[in-house]
């Protein structure tokens, strides 16, 4: 089905695609999506999708007829092709000036040393005897084409080097930094340049994929806040991002914050905002693309934690909802429509209340019974 009425075009059928649809509904705004596939998982809740390939201009074309803003659920569209759409009187949000910084880690670094935020070092490095001369250990990256850990290597010495070097892709080299934890600093912003700023939140990784977040960051000093807050604001800003930006920060042993990487889109440390924020990223995303006022995003309530639900040994994840919400019933659940992959993120839950232990029992709880089928007890 499709309509010349979109409001919207949104490239990319994954998860993110998906909770913009939920936000969509409440707004009244019409969502067409490019899909990977007839049945990924924002598919399933647009009605007005079609099938096609997000590097194709015809495609992309094909999906922005008539339709006056384009956003995107990934930051894999040929910034060239961007540029096409908006030659055409599309506006591209954010646009592909924007999204480069998203895109190449290598151009991202150097355009936030420019603005002077706070990086871990690094080096563009294409041989051994560059990365000698950066010295060991040292965290090498491809500058294009990573996400979820894939694309970076921990290399302690000479040997360790071999897979990064041999990948064929352009690199750059950072050193280890020592990091106590990861922060991610959310923001929104609208054309105009209006943002707002939800609280910084703590992000735990397992092997490079992010297992859960806690918001606010328990124990933060107020001063990093407002710096991780004040970072992404000066990013968005500088870089004139359209819609959500989050900006993930190491905070290190010593007490001083990195940047890590950028998104140009809602985000994984985000998802919490669904339940636990007074707006959340995904109506703000919208919003603030559609240049619409932006919605307040303080906390609704003092702790929320968002857990992801990553493929297990369970495989019918809608079957298990009943044995969920029977053992765990205060939590709300985000399930994707995914099929279950082992470590494939299909779905996330989160709670929210005062007690902040309480709280990540409840979703540590009910996320390992999705993935298990019973839990730590
Ligand atoms: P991706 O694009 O795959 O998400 P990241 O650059 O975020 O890649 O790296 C994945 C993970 O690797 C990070 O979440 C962090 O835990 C670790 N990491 C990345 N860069 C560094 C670094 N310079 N020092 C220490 N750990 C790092």
């Amino acid at each position: 089905m499709s309509s010349p009425s979109a409001d919207l075009a949104v490239v990319g059928g994954g998860q993110l695609a998906r909770m913009m649809q939920q936000a969509a509904v409440g707004l009244g705004i019409h969502i067409r999506l490019l899909a990977e596939g007839p049945d990924v998982s924002a598919a399933q809740v647009i009605p007005d999708h079609r099938v096609g390939d997000h590097t194709s201009l015809d495609d992309l074309r094909d999906l922005a007829a008539g339709v006056p803003v384009i956003t995107f659920d990934h930051e894999h569209v040929p910034p060239e092709h961007l540029r096409a759409l908006e030659a055409e009187g599309h506006a591209c949000r954010p646009g592909p000036h924007a999204l480069l910084f998203a895109q190449d880690k290598g151009a991202m670094r150097a355009r936030l040393d420019e603005l002077g935020v706070p990086c871990p070092r690094h080096a563009s490095v294409s041989s051994l005897a560059d990365l000698e001369a950066f010295g060991f250990p040292a965290v090498v990256k491809t500058t294009r084409g990573g996400y979820d850990g894939k694309g970076v290597w921990f290399v302690h010495s000479a040997a360790d080097a071999e897979e990064a070097l041999s990948s064929d892709r352009e690199l750059i080299a950072e050193e280890l930094v020592d990091f106590r934890r990861e922060l991610s600093a959310l923001v929104a912003r609208r054309p105009s340049g209006d943002t707002v700023a939800w609280p910084v939140v703590e992000s735990r990784q397992v092997d490079g994929v992010c297992k859960e977040v806690v918001a606010p960051a328990p124990d933060l000093d107020d001063h990093l806040a407002q710096e991780a807050e004040a970072i992404a604001r000066t990013i968005a800003s500088a870089l004139d991002v359209t819609g959500v930006l989050a900006v993930e920060l190491f905070e290190t042993s010593d007490g001083r914050l990195l940047v890590n990487e950028l998104a140009m889109r809602p985000h994984n440390t985000g998802h919490w905002t669904i339940d636990g924020a007074a707006t959340s990223q995904f109506e703000n995303h919208l919003r603030a693309v559609l240049d619409r006022p932006l919605g307040p995003a303080g906390p609704r309530a003092p702790w929320s934690v968002m857990v992801n639900i990553l493929g297990g040994s369970v495989d019918d994840l809608e079957a298990q909802l009943s044995v969920v919400l029977d053992a765990v019933a205060d939590i709300r659940v985000h399930l994707y429509g995914k099929s279950v992959k082992a470590g494939r993120k299909v779905g996330h839950v989160t709670a929210v209340g005062d007690d902040l232990d309480d709280a990540q029992a409840r979703a540590r709880r009910a996320a390992d019974l999705f993935e298990k089928g019973t839990t730590h007890e």
